[in-house]
Order: structure tokens, then sequence, then C-alpha cells
């Protein structure tokens, strides 16, 4: 959005820019348009009257006359008239009289053009009187159309720089009136104050300019001084009727630098921008993220927990594989008709048994511990009185006094109609025992803290939606009010705007702690219901006594004195709470008892905070 901006800008600058710069370049040529077609008028009327047969030289061409003539336009210091050999003959300066100035360019020029209708433009030139400046002549025929002289009309350097100055608009800004063999007669250029008269300083877009012919161009090009880049307007003076031999460029530039020093601004202060908008686009993300990890916070507990319990699980197979390969599975056998009973190998190392002196004395039971010992016979006994197998886990200690769970199995052997002996085995599965039972443990946190919230400890979201939909339907088949209460702190942003966040985070410990204080009835839940809101639900409360509950709430709060000076209603932390009760219909939805906290929440504060307001009763079906 920006960059396009930017570039927009950019792009807007430079076409301003250049329009302004056409314009003043318009303004000075016309100017100097104004001046040469008077100035030409001017000297085709004194060539006239002076090629005129019957004339007189001194009689229609009289210094008063060319004074008048050249007062008349500003831009012209002084006409002369000079004879065929170069000397003046008239001139409004009658000093000047006589000289001789054959050598001139400005008199040798026009002689020697093959027409005498041209006129001449001189290069600059630094006059008899240290005036630089340029003139302006026509060549004069005799009656026979033979060079009979020049009369030549000096400008006024004052008056163009005059008229070039006008036209600045800023400081950085250059006019100047460049001669059409390059050299400049006007030239506002600090760097070339004093007249600049190398035409080498005019730079290559100048002779682009002059090589294409065309009126108007516009470059950008490097100050052949300063060595600064500018953007410049040339414009061509040179109109078709004066019949000039060399036209005259009016070059109007500025520094580039300074044209887009605005824009460069601009870039800065979006960078700047831009630089603000990450940084609080950043604050805003850690603000989402805090708010994420707040509400989602038993979400995560469930997943760090689901993870843990996997990874239990796959201790577990690993340990299933292990205890299968290690794990001695004992055989047993017990003769009904003579009560025998006899072991393998691995039934002594099981039970810790010395087999030699077992034999000596005969093994029993005696391992299983009293409850295991009584389970096992009765499940003996069923087997004998109805052919029934068992497998069951057993408490046993051994000999050696280690605590094991034995799973026994066995079955009655029927040999003529009749059990005569009892078969089994018997495996240590103490291990898997062990971890089923903190599987389980684990399984058991893994719920409950599934349902509470991680920063303050009480039900979350989730186990209030359970209890609600649980109580709903009891209270309602018990015919029950159920009570709810909707919490919400007051000004909690600006608390958290100058407490900062960890702070606000206590504080949110705090409140629950009070509320869970206050709410001490089995069945009571008190939940975050969402960022700084909490929910609590009262079963078997009417309006009257969840409105006591409430007032609870914020005495105690009141109490604790939290202080808040961030806040506009209060020196201290104070909550607004929506007081709703109803009697459940099972099947009613419980959002409406949400709703109606909800309203009574917002009514609260509506009023000024700090207070408890009782939903408006909804009319009756
Ligand atoms: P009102 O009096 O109208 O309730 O104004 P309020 O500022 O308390 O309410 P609002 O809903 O505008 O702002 C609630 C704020 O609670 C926004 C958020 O910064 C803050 N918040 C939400 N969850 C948490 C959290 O887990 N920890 C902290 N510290 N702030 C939280
Ligand atoms: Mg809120
Ligand atoms: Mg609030």
């Amino acid at each position: 959005m920006g960059a396009v901006q930017l570039q927009r800008n950019h792009a807007q600058i430079k076409a301003e820019q250049q329009n302004r710069l056409q314009t003043q370049a318009r303004v000075v040529a016309e100017n100097l348009v104004r001046q040469l077609r008077g100035v030409d008028s001017a000297l085709r009327g004194l060539r006239a009257d002076l090629t005129a047969p019957s004339a007189a030289q001194a009689d229609v061409v009289s210094p008063h006359r060319l004074n008048e003539l050249g007062r008349a336009m500003p831009g012209v210091r002084g006409i002369v008239v000079l004879d065929a050999q170069g000397r003046i003959t008239v001139s409004e300066a009658s000093v000047l009289e006589g000289q001789d100035f054959a050598s001139r360019e400005y008199f040798r020029a026009p002689r020697e053009r093959p027409d005498y209708t041209s006129l001449y433009v001189s290069p600059p030139f630094t006059s008899t009187r240290g005036v630089y400046s340029i003139n302006l002549g026509i060549a004069v025929p005799d009656v026979h159309g033979r060079f009979n002289g020049v009369i030549s009309a000096n400008l006024d350097p004052e008056y163009f720089e005059i008229v070039a100055r006008s036209v600045l608009y800023a400081p950085d800004m250059l006019v100047s009136v460049i001669h059409g063999d390059g050299k400049p007669f006007i030239d506002l250029h600090p760097a070339r104050s004093g007249h600049g008269k190398d035409p080498a300083q005019h730079s290559a877009s100048f002779a682009r300019h002059i090589a294409s012919e065309r009126s108007e161009t516009i470059a950008e090009d490097e100050d052949a001084l300063t060595h600064d880049n500018r953007m410049v307007v040339f414009r061509t003076v040179f109109p078709p009727e004066l019949d000039m031999d060399t036209p005259l460029v009016v070059s109007v530039s500025r520094s580039t630098r300074e044209v887009y020093a605005p824009w460069r601004d601009d870039v800065r202060s979006l960078a700047l921008l831009f630089v603000l908008l990450c940084i609080s686009s950043a604050g805003t993300l850690h603000f989402v993220q805090q708010r994420r990890q707040a509400t989602s916070h038993a979400a995560n507990e469930r997943q760090r927990l689901a993870d843990i319990s996997a990874e239990q699980l796959r201790g577990a197979a690993e340990l299933q594989q292990r205890t299968g390969r290690l794990a001695k599975v004992g055989g047993w056998q017990l003769e009904l008709a003579t009560q025998q009973m006899t072991w393998t190998d691995e039934m002594y190392e099981i039970h810790d048994v010395d087999r030699q002196a077992a034999l000596s004395r005969g093994v029993a039971l005696s391992p299983y511990t009293p409850d295991a010992r009584r389970l096992v016979e009765s499940a003996m006994h069923e087997a004998i009185q109805h052919g029934t197998p068992w497998s069951l886990e057993a408490r046993v200690v051994t000999a050696r006094g280690r605590q094991l769970w034995v799973r026994t199995q066995g079955e009655a052997i029927v040999e003529n109609g009749r059990v005569v002996r009892l078969i089994g085995a018997s495996q240590d599965v103490t291990e898997r025992v062990r971890f089923a039972t903190e599987l389980q443990a684990a399984n058991e946190k893994l719920e409950r803290l599934t349902v509470t919230d991680g920063l303050t400890g009480v039900g979350n979201r989730r186990l209030f939606d359970q209890k609600l939909a649980t109580e709903w339907t009891r209270c309602a088949r018990r015919g029950l009010d159920l009570g709810l209460l909707m919490v919400d702190i007051d000004h909690f942003k600006l608390y958290n705007d100058h407490y900062g966040h960890q702070g606000g985070d206590a504080v949110l410990r705090q409140v629950a702690t009070i509320l869970t204080q206050c709410v001490q009835r089995s069945g009571e839940l008190v939940a975050r219901y969402g960022g700084e809101e909490f929910a609590v639900l009262l079963p078997g409360s009417d309006m009257e006594s969840a409105s006591i509950v409430a007032d609870l709430f914020l005495a105690q709060l009141a109490q604790a004195a939290i202080p808040h000076i961030a806040s506009s209603t209060a020196a201290v932390l104070t909550m607004s709470i929506g007081v709703a009760s109803m009697a459940p219909v099972a099947t009613d939805q419980p959002a409406q008892l949400i709703r109606s906290a909800d309203s009574a929440l917002y009514i609260a504060k509506h009023l000024g905070r700090n207070r408890a307001e009782q939903a408006p009763a909804v009319a009756g079906p």
C-alpha cells in the first residue's frame, strides 16, 4: 500500500514540478519574445526610414528618436546605427558617435549575411562599457541593395535578469537565457555569477535540445559545475515571424534533491509509520497471543497431557514387550483327591519360595494376602462346583516380603464326569498394574486439567458448559431454580494498560480466589467464562439468593481494596454483576439463562458499574 502510494507521489511530484518549470520557462520566453518583437519592429522601422530614397539619414534617425525607441522597450539599453564601415553614425549617447565597431561580431555578421532580412542575434559579449550583453541587429542596404551599415540594439541584461528572477519559486531554482551557440546571456547560477562565458558549462541535454529543434525539452541532467542533479526545462525562443538567425533558449531548472525532498520526508515518515505499525502490531500480536493463551490454556494443557499419556502408552507397549519376554509364567496343578499342589519352577521363583524347603513342608496358598486368598478360594470353589474357569489379579506378598500383583488363571479338569483337579498359571503383573495405576492417575489429572482454567485455577468454560447442562436438567427434574451470575471486572483494559498484563493476570487470580471463597455450597461452581469475565452457577438459588451471593462478591472485592488508579469510576478494582435465575425446563436450552445474566450485566455496566443488577423478568409464554 505504502510503496504504491509513494511511487504515485513520486510520479506526481515529478509531473507537478515539470509542469511548473514549463510554465515558468514559457513566462520568460514570452517576455523575451515580446522584447524581441519590439526590437525587431523598431529596427525594421528604422531601416525602412534609412533606406527610403529621399531620406537623409540624420533627419529620419535622430539620437532623440533612438532614445525614444529605446525607452519604449525596457529590454533595450540602446540602439546604434553603424555605417558601411562600422562607424557609429547615430547613437542615443552622442559620445559613441564616430567610434569604430567594424571588428565587432555584431557588425560583421549581419554584413556577411547573404540576405539582409534576418535579425541577427549576437553571441553574448562584453561591451566597451563593460556590460555583458547581446546585440540584435539588422543589416541596412542602400537603394541598390548593397550593404550600407547595421542597426543594432543592445539588450539590457538587468532587465532580463529581473524577468528571470520573477519566475523563481524555490531557492534552488535556476533560470538562464542561453544563446543558441551555448553561451549564456542571463544566468542566475550563483556558481557562475559574473556571467559565465563558457559554453562548455552547458550540459549535454542543452546540446540535445538544440539538435532536436524542438521548442521544448524536459530533461534531467547533472550540473557541470556543482554536479548536482537537476530537473530542467529548455524552451527555445525562435518566433518564425522574427526571422532570427540564431535562437535564444530559456532554461529553467531545479535540483532534483530539493524537488523530491518533501517526497523523501514522506518516505521517511512513512517508513517511521511502518516501523510504528510493526511495533504496534507486534504489541497487538502479543496481546492476541496472550489472550489466546489465556483462553486456550486448558486446551494446551490437555494437549500436553495427551502427549504425556501417549508417551506413557508407548512406554507401556515397551513394558509389555519387556515383561512379555521376561515375565515368568508359572504353572500349577491341584489334585482334588489328595489336595496336593504342584508348582513349576517358575511358580517358586515368582513367589520367592525355596523349592527344597517348600517340598519338605508342602506348598500352600500362603503367599496371597487375606483378601486375595479369599478371592482365589471362591474362584476355585466355583470352578469345582460349576466347572467355571477363572482369571483374576491378586495381591501377593512373597516369602521375602515383596509385594506383587499376580494374575492367576485356572480351570477345572473333569474326568469321568467329576472334577478331579484344577490346573492354572500365574504371572507377575506388578509392573503392568503399577503402570495402569499411574495411567489412571494421569488420566484423572488430565480430566481435572481439561476443565480447569490455567491462569486462575477455577473451572474453565468447558466445565461451565458441562455443569450448566447437567445442572439445568437436574434442577428441571427436581423443580429447583438455577441461578447464574455473570461477573465482569470493570475497566480491566485500563488496569492492564496501567499495571501491565502480568499485573492484570495477578488480579484475575485474586478475583477468582475471592469468588471461590464466597461460593462454598456443593454443586455451586465458579468458572472463568472468558477474558476477565467469570460465570458463577448457583443451583437451587432463586433471584433473591443469587443476588445475595452477588452482593457478597462486591463486598469482598471492596474489602480487598485492590488499587486501580486508572479506573474512571473508582479508586479500587470493581466489578459488575448480572444476576439471573430461572426454573429450568428440561426441554429448553440453558443458553437463555446465560442471555438473561448477560443482559443484566449490560444493565449493571450502563448504570455506572460496581454493582449487581437483576435480569429483567421475561414475559412468560
Ligand atoms: P468494562 O468496564 O466495560 O468491562 O471495560 P473493560 O476494560 O473491563 O472491558 P474490555 O472488554 O474492553 O476489556 C477487557 C480486557 O481484559 C481486555 C484485555 O486486555 C483483558 N484481558 C482479557 N483476558 C486477559 C488475561 O488473560 N489476562 C490479562 N491480564 N488481561 C486480560
Ligand atoms: Mg468483558
Ligand atoms: Mg470488563
